[in-house]
């Protein structure tokens, strides 16, 4: 990083990052915790956390804070990650205010990172367009269901994803879908890129039936997964070798129940991880989670994958490489 030693000391960066924030007009604060901002509701402190509003304010933002070897990690809602109990000494770029306007045009949708994927799946169904019904029980941004490719009852959103909109140099760039290598739970999008936004490609169909269809999407996860619960959805991936899933595994070693001070395993889904109490600590569930893994290990041979993102506060976060030429040559551009 060119300029790193321009922000050597905290005290630095932190002068960096405010002059950064007030140039750029986006809110940056202090004193927040992963805590607040995840879904499992657990996690430490979390040094800066900057919230930008649109597309071109979010691409100049990391821009700027890699240009000083600011380390910084991008949140959607927060759903799939399991940040740990210690001080992270990064910059968290909070997408959930980047909501931006649903466009329709036809069949082509285009939304903002930050805009909520099951009101998308909602607007959608009632402008008559079809291939997100599935996905309308996920919480999240439309940006993390991106760079998870998130996915249910037969949907995934990468494969109705025409173009996405990632920040490059400062500026919101566009790619096409069909550039991304969109697999289970994982694409090919790689640490320090951003996304800043998406064109759909859906398909016309009777606004009733896609309601329906979302309707029925949502009465088979309530029937089996626990809701208003603190969680992050399923723990792990299941095995691609096994015909069984990972939560029927779980559960038949017994381990609905289970408890590792304020982590369970939820007695709904044996996937499922919950946290309870105003004190809930990531410890409790990455032990829970171990344990888990442990058992499968032991008994089925097999070793679990981690769905759930976990943050480490002493693993630094990627910066933004300068690889432009190298992705343009993977992208066909
Ligand atoms: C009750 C429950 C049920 C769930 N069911 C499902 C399900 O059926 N299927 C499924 O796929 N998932 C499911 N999930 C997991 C989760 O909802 C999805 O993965 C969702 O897409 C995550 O979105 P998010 O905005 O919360 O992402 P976050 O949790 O905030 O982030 C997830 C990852 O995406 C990255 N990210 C987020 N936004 C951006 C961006 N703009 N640019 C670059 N990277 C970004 C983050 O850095 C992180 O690595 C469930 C979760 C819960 C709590």
């Amino acid at each position: 990083m060119a300029v790193a030693e321009a922000v050597d000391n905290l005290e630095q960066r932190d002068r960096a990052i405010e002059e950064i924030a007030a140039r750029l007009g986006v809110r940056a604060e202090r004193g927040k915790r992963f805590a607040e901002l995840t879904s499992l509701r657990v996690g430490g402190a979390i040094d800066w956390v900057i919230s930008p509003e649109t597309e071109a304010q979010a691409a100049a933002i990391v821009y700027e804070l890699d240009q000083v070897g600011i380390g910084w990690r991008p949140l959607g809602s927060g759903s799939n990650v399991l940040a740990d109990d210690a001080e992270h000494h990064y910059v968290v770029l909070s997408l959930s205010n980047m909501k931006g306007e649903v466009r329709i045009d036809g069949e082509l949708v285009s939304v903002s990172a930050g805009y909520s994927l099951p009101r998308l799946c909602i607007d959608v169904a009632r402008a008559g367009l079809s291939g997100i019904e599935g996905l309308g029980g996920i919480p999240g941004t439309i940006g993390g269901a991106l760079w998870m490719n998130a996915g249910a009852y037969g949907h995934e959103i990468g494969t109705v994803t025409e173009t996405v909109r990632v920040a490059r140099e400062g500026q919101v760039v566009e790619i096409p879908g069909s550039s991304v290598e969109w697999n289970y739970r994982h694409t090919s999008f790689r640490d320090g890129e951003l996304l800043l936004g998406t064109t759909l490609r859906l398909k016309p169909d009777d606004p009733e039936l896609i309601k329906q269809r979302m309707d029925d999407a949502k009465s088979r996860r309530l029937a089996t997964q626990p809701h208003g619960a603190r969680s992050a959805g399923c723990f792990f991936k299941n095995p691609p070798a096994s015909t069984t899933g990972t939560g029927k595994m779980i559960d038949d070693m017994g381990m609905k129940g289970q408890r590792r001070g304020s982590a369970i395993v939820s007695p709904v889904h044996a996937n499922f991880i919950v946290t309870e109490g105003e004190n809930a600590r990531a410890e409790d569930a990455l032990a829970l989670a171990e344990e888990i893994r442990e058992r499968v290990k032991r008994e089925q041979g097999i070793d679990l994958e981690y769905e759930v993102e976990l943050w480490r506060a002493n693993s630094e976060p990627q910066m933004n490489t300068d690889d432009t030429d190298q992705r343009r040559e993977e992208e066909g551009r």
